[in-house]
């Protein structure tokens, strides 16, 4: 019996949270045990859930660092369910990959690119380590185009800024910005 690793990216509203909440209810109706974590500086909306633009949630352990998810692992867990993955330190790959050598299914999900369009965090070795990756789009605000980035709104320039709709916007290719700064 074998492990494996599925990561599910994409920027600010594509639906990430939702696809991880979706794959957790199969694997529960299943009667797979779940186990959902988050890094627990997301404490967006709820210090214990992992909750999606649309509301709906499921309950999740917040943990400080990657190593944490070993540490608070049930033996008779079978599903590991990662979201806002990108936040995690490097280490993060290290651990997916010794789940899944261990025989736990890890589902991820996570911000590939951060809102200046940069590979965000572990993203990049979490994806080539995948057996199964799913990028998916949200709706671009200023034309309804497929959007792939996240637009930040404020002029602060930390790379996590929690925030909501009125912080960030989903954007194509053709309406993200550029911070006139930066270039
Ligand atoms: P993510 O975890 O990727 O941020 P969520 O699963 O939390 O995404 O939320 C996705 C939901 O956000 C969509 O189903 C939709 O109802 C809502 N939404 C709000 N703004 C947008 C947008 N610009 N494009 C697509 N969905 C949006
Ligand atoms: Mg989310």
């Amino acid at each position: 019996f074998h492990g494996s690793i599925e990561v599910v990216c994409g920027p600010m509203f594509s639906g990430k949270t939702s696809e991880l909440i979706r794959r957790v209810e199969r694997a529960q109706i299943a009667k797979q045990r779940v186990q959902i974590f988050k890094p627990a500086i997301d404490t967006r909306y709820d210090a214990e859930g992992v909750v999606s633009h649309t509301s709906r949630s499921v309950k999740a352990e917040p943990v400080e660092s990657a190593v944490d998810i070993l540490i608070r692992l049930k033996d008779s867990t079978r599903v590991v369910a990662i979201d806002e993955v990108q936040f995690f330190d490097e280490a993060i790959s290290t651990v997916v990959v010794k789940l899944a050598a261990r025989g736990y299914r890890v589902i991820c999900a996570g911000l590939d690119l951060d809102y200046r369009a940069q590979p965000f965090g572990p993203m990049p070795t979490l994806l080539a380590v995948a057996d199964e990756v799913m990028k998916i789009h949200a709706i671009c605000t200023v034309c309804g185009a497929p959007a792939s980035r996240t637009q930040r709104l404020s002029k602060s320039k930390a790379q996590v800024l929690l925030g909501e709709t009125d912080a960030y916007e989903a954007r194509c290719r053709g309406h993200y910005q550029y911070d006139e700064a930066e270039e």
